[in-house]
């Protein structure tokens, strides 16, 4: 099936070169000719693992192209998805929606024939309404149907999500577009991904329920590791022992600075304004915003307490500042409170991340680079472990200690334990692992017989 895919992003590059390599023949789209061109000549404008190689492979095979040109990118397609951006809209929260509307509009002066328009971006309920109205108003081809198929993939892992799926949403309101859909995802029925298909507005909320949902999981067990800490308790083993049963799972109960990047914080204050338009209160993802900001906030001075109250004059080093590992996503990081805070009371900042440096640089102008964690730990008085990058876990905690001017190290990933720290010669803090560090779990769990 021919498909275009509006906006080239970390979701529209994802999903248009996966759905080329399930055989479908797909036309990316982006206003940004710069963008356009560099994914012409095989230079990926986003860090997502394996990216390239499928990018460059369905490119040699010719089932995926690029362009800037609507017109012909959409030209014979029988699916058109939209993957434009919806960033909070600044001052009230609410889904900004201008860079949907506009493609909308765009798309409806160029379209020839009928297609499925079909929102891939995240968008409030009640949008697919709109975007059908502004395509009849201008001018779009009659038995031309919006669908809602919202986006579950997670950067630094997209592929394998948007290829083995937990599930895919499909929200439509007539039998073409769920025809169409289904022939889409026809090649994921062979790995048994269940396809559930809802109306159009019941798969717009499900996204923002979802989203909402896992905020609400990461801030309760980051209000567990506050508890821990002042009880003596260890959140780690905390988290195993309720991720242990199945009725809770033991995902997204990895305590931290507090949840970033481009969909949480965004998506949970959409939900929100949706909530207060239809007059529907919504007090638990309310609190986990004001939970969320709060601890995003407080990072910096949890250094400052480690290093016994203050920062001034301090420097301070930074391993990784990505949202999370695996991608270069610097949207919402928490590292950015973090460094703001650290600057503003008066210490310096040296980071390092494996490749979100450049993207950082335009964020964090005052901040300085180190092409190696070593080198952004030379003199420094604190290190701080802010991404939890895999590449971080096995660094040589004693070259640290040698390097350091300092020797606390502030872990707000628990990358590290408190004994493999003090062997070798570190202050060692964690996130929610009590006033006495126990090392590795003490749950011990018998498995294979
Ligand atoms: P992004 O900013 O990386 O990409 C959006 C792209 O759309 C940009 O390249 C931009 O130039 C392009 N664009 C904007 N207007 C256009 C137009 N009229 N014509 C052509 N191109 C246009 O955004 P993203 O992270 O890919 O997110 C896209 C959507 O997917 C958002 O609604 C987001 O909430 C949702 N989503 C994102 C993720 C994620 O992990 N990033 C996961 C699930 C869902």
């Amino acid at each position: 099936m021919r498909i275009a895919m509006i906006g080239t992003g970390y979701v529209g590059l994802v999903s248009g070169a996966c759905l080329s390599d399930f055989g479908h023949e797909v036309v990316c789209i982006d206003k940004d000719a710069g963008k356009i061109d560099a994914l012409k000549k095989g230079v990926m404008p986003i860090w997502e693992p394996g990216l390239e190689a499928l990018v460059s492979a369905n490119v040699e095979r010719g089932r995926l192209s690029f362009t800037t040109d609507l017109g012909e990118g959409v030209e014979g397609a029988e699916a058109i998805f939209i993957a434009v951006g919806t960033p909070a809209r600044r001052g009230d929260g609410h889904a900004d929606l201008t860079y949907v509307f506009d493609a909308v509009r765009e798309l409806a002066r160029v379209m020839k024939a009928p297609a499925v328009v079909v929102t891939k971006s995240t968008v409030p309920v009640g949008t697919g309404d709109r975007i059908t109205e502004l395509l009849q108003q201008e001018g779009a081809p009659a038995g031309t149907s919006v669908a809602s198929n919202p986006e579950f993939l997670r950067e630094g892992a997209a592929i394998r999500d948007f290829k083995i799926p937990d599930r895919i949403v499909v929200g439509a309101e007539d039998d073409k577009a769920r025809e169409v859909l289904r022939e889409i995802y026809r090649p994921l029925f062979l790995n048994q991904a269940p396809i559930l298909f809802t109306g159009r507005r019941t798969a717009e909320l499900t996204k923002y329920a979802a989203n909402a949902f896992l905020a609400v999981k990461i801030s309760f067990i980051n209000e567990i590791a506050n508890l821990c800490e002042a009880v003596d308790a260890d959140v780690q083993d905390v988290a195993r022992g309720i991720g242990l049963d199945n009725r809770i799972g033991p995902k997204f109960l990895h305590p931290g600075p507090g949840y970033g990047g481009s969909c949480f914080p965004k998506d949970t204050l959409a939900l929100l304004q949706t909530a207060n338009e239809a007059g529907v209160e919504q007090r638990i993802v309310d609190t986990v915003v004001k939970v969320n900001d709060d601890r995003k906030g407080s990072m910096a001075n949890r250094v400052a307490k480690a290093l016994g109250g203050s920062v001034d004059g301090k420097r301070i080093a930074l391993l990784g500042l990505a949202f999370k590992q695996n991608t270069d996503d610097m949207r919402d990081a928490p590292s950015i409170p973090l460094v703001k805070g650290l600057l503003e009371q008066g210490a310096s900042v040296t980071a390092f991340d494996p490749v979100a440096v450049e993207n950082a640089r335009k964020i964090m102008p005052d901040a300085e680079f180190a092409g190696d964690p070593y080198d952004a730990a030379q003199d420094a008085d604190a290190l701080v472990v802010v991404t939890e990058w895999d590449e971080f876990r096995a660094l040589d905690l004693g070259r640290f200690a040698k390097v350091m001017r300092g020797k606390v190290v502030v872990d707000l990933r628990n990358v590290y334990n408190r004994a493999d720290a003090e062997e070798a010669g570190l202050e060692y803090v964690g996130i929610g692992r009590g006033r006495v560090d126990r090392g590795a779990s003490r749950l011990k769990l018998v498995r294979n017989g």
